[in-house]
Order: C-alpha cells, then structure tokens, then sequence
C-alpha cells in the first residue's frame, strides 16, 4: 500500500543501528515504543563523549574538564526548558523518570500540605506511577482519593461529570493514556483545578515524546516525563514545576548538591532546581537527553505527530476487518496517542505477543501498569502496538498480517 508518509522514514531508520538487526532471520519491527523508544546514533554518540572525552562530576570541579561537563549538563536542562516553553530552565528538575518526578510532588508537595480529610483528584486511566505515590500520601496524612471516571466505551474521561469534584487540593492526571491512548484535554482540567484552588500536576509520560507541549500554554503547575520514551537515555527524566512552588517546597532528598550550607545542628538548602538533586547526578543521561531533544527538535513535534497519526489511522482501519478484534479506547485517529490496545477474540494477549514475537514484531501484553484501567475494561490484558518516528505503514501491514495469522491458528475465522 503505497501511504505517504510525512517524514522521511528511511533517512531517521537510518539514524537507528538497531533496526539493521534482524530477529529469527526477519527484520525487526518494534511497536513498543511506549515501554521504551529506541535511540539514535546521535543520542549513543552524546554520551560516549562524555564518558570518553570529559567524563568527571559536575559543579564540583574546578578543573576544566569537570566544567566542560557542568557546562554540558546545564546547557542539557536550557534545551529541555525551551522545548516545554518554561520561562527558565531553574524550572526544570532532573531526576529518573515520571515515576521519581511524581513522587518528587507528592513527598516533597503533599505529605507537607495535607491533612485528614482533604481530597487529591486522579483519574480512572492512570498509570500505577500516578496512583501509588498518592496512595501513599493518603495513607500517611489521612487524605481522601477521588477518581474522575472514564466511559469504558470511548476511552474518554466523563468530563460532564466535572463539577461533581470540589474542595479537592491537587488534581494530577494523564495527558495522553498508555493503555487507551486517549489525549486528554489538559487545559480544561488545568483550569478546573485552579478554578478550585487546588494544584494541576500532568503525568506527561506519553505525551511530551510524541507531540508539541507547552507548559506555559497549558497553565500547569507540574508536568513529568522520562528520557528513555524519547529516544534519551534510562534513569533520566523530568519535573518541571513552576518556580514559585518549588522554591517553598521542601527538599525531597538530602545529600551533596543539594546544599548550601550544613552545620552539626542544621542546614540550608541551594537554590532550585539543584535543591532537588541530591548526590551526583545522572550526568551522562542528561547529556543524551539534551541531544533526543535536539533531534527530536530537528525534525519536529508537530510532523512527528502527524506522522503517528497516520499510522495510528492505518492501523485502527486494518485492525477493524480483523475478525474478534477489541479495540480499546477512542476509535479517531485524531483524539488518541500512536498506541492501540487490543485483544483479539479470547486469544490471551501474552500468546499473541508471543506468536507476533515468532515474526519478529515486538509488542507489550499484560496491563501495562495499568490494572485499574484494565478492571473498569473487564480484561485482565491486553496487546499493545505503539509506534514511534521510525515504524513505517509497512510495518502497520505486517502486524495486522501476523495478527491475522495468529487468529488463524486459533481457530478464530
Ligand atoms: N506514566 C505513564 C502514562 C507511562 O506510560 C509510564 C511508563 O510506562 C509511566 C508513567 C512511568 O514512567 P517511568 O517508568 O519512566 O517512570
């Protein structure tokens, strides 16, 4: 099928030795980029420089490689600043991934401010990362946990049922699902929640890789993301939050770096965001996270979107001739993220991934850190295609191909 596609596929495949590699004598075809994205040459490149020309600590050294390496790190956080639009980079809090970000909000934020009785707003279609930490606030400070549900038809929230919700003092939810791709509308949940006084936190997991966000646009007050979703590196990832709120917040660790003063009976913290990084800090990661920006960048959010919709739009239409097949969430294109969870008939998703495994196609089966989602949907799994800059229509045909096949020696006609 002769698609046309909005980037030039071949030349970014290119960028990626991992797809000159083939699994059992076929090709491989990853669909698992909402797991974790794949990394280009040029993010592997960033951080073997570091390593090998100007590897030492940061802020620390006064020797000059140890300030080419503070140099690069900081310049790292400047890039990822302009590329969520915050008004400055002392905005931007390194830490591992969304999971350590969210907690970061939630002990160093909400263990201080609440108390018994006040109420934290969440959603239905949250990953585990945006549930537990608050589970966890709640259990500590007495905290009620309410949850704006979803239609388990659509996939989208019930946002009629808004105003239901009040006196709640943080709001935190997903822009986009990682199970039913739904991209929430994060600007009218972020005005709900000032509208109520309370604190609009965003679990932008799948949503920062994958498309133009604005945080000065969207008005939140937080916003997580990992670098490994985008082609960085692993153990590096995001908090942005607005500055006024991170200076009256207490630190979330202590330890080297994150101080300005230590004596025997007391200490005093840095300014932000360093007071939120305690100890050496993943250094090499921010360096290649600062380089998966600068390619992202290069080729652009808003093509990479369009991109991901086109195949997101392939795939629901050859998805729906295949007989059995379940498709979860919202069924336009245009209202999810590049990711589609399925089941096909009652083949369990764990043998179909393994049966798609046998064509060389990598997909995710389980609940995907998402076992209340998958609860309200009735199914303990579900199979998960997410695509990225690089999966090609062709590879869309190829899944629906091995799924087909799959469904075949199930029986399922
Ligand atoms: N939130 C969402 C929506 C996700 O998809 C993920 C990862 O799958 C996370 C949070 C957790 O991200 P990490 O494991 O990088 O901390």
């Amino acid at each position: 099928m002769g698609r046309v596609s909005l980037l030039n596929v071949d030349e970014i495949r290119g960028d990626f030795p991992i797809f000159s590699r083939q699994v059992g004598g076929r090709p491989l075809i990853y669909l698992d980029s909402a797991a974790t994205s794949q990394r280009p040459r040029q993010v592997v490149e960033a951080v073997r420089r570091y390593y090998e020309e100007y590897n030492s600590n940061v802020h620390r050294g006064v020797y000059s490689i140890s300030v080419e390496a503070t140099e690069e790190y900081e310049r790292a956080r400047r890039k990822i600043s302009r590329f969520i639009n915050a008004k400055s980079e002392r905005e931007v809090v390194f830490v591992r991934g969304t999971t350590e970000a969210l907690n970061l909000v939630a002990y160093a934020w909400a263990l201080r401010k609440l108390r018994k009785g006040d109420k934290i707003l969440l959603t239905e279609m949250e990953h585990h990362s945006n549930i537990v930490p608050w589970q966890l606030i709640a259990q500590h400070t007495g905290a009620e946990i309410n949850y704006i549900p979803f239609n388990r038809y659509d996939g989208k929230l019930e946002l009629d049922k808004l105003d239901r919700y009040k006196d709640f003092k943080i709001l935190s939810f997903t822009y986009a699902s990682n199970v039913l791709g739904t991209i929430n509308d994060a600007k009218r949940l972020v005005k709900y929640a000032h509208e109520n006084n309370a604190l609009a936190v965003i679990d932008a997991a799948q949503a920062v890789p994958h498309m133009r966000v604005d945080v000065q646009e969207i008005g939140c007050d937080f916003l997580a993301f990992s670098g490994h979703k985008m082609l960085g590196p692993t153990g590096i990832g995001v908090l942005y939050g607005r500055r006024e709120l991170l200076e009256e917040m207490q630190p979330f660790m202590g330890g080297g770096e994150m101080i300005r003063e230590v004596h025997l009976s007391h200490s005093t913290w840095n300014e932000v965001p360093w007071k939120f990084e305690a100890g050496t800090p993943n250094v090499a990661g921010a360096i290649g996270l600062g380089a998966a920006v600068d390619y992202l960048e290069r080729i652009g959010m808003e093509r990479i979107r369009e991109h991901e919709e086109s195949l997101t739009k392939h795939a629901l239409d050859e998805f729906e001739k295949i007989k059995g097949m379940r498709i979860y969430g919202p069924l336009e294109a245009g209202e999810r993220a590049g990711l589609i969870a399925f089941n096909v008939a009652d083949i369990h998703a764990h043998d179909l991934a393994t049966l798609l495994d046998e064509d060389g196609i990598c997909v995710r089966a389980g609940h995907h850190c998402a076992m209340p989602i998958h609860t309200k949907l009735e199914t303990p799994a579900t199979t998960r295609a997410s695509f990225y800059l690089y999966n090609t229509h062709e590879e869309i045909e190829r899944l629906t191909e091995s799924i087909k096949k799959a469904a075949k020696k199930f029986k399922i006609t």
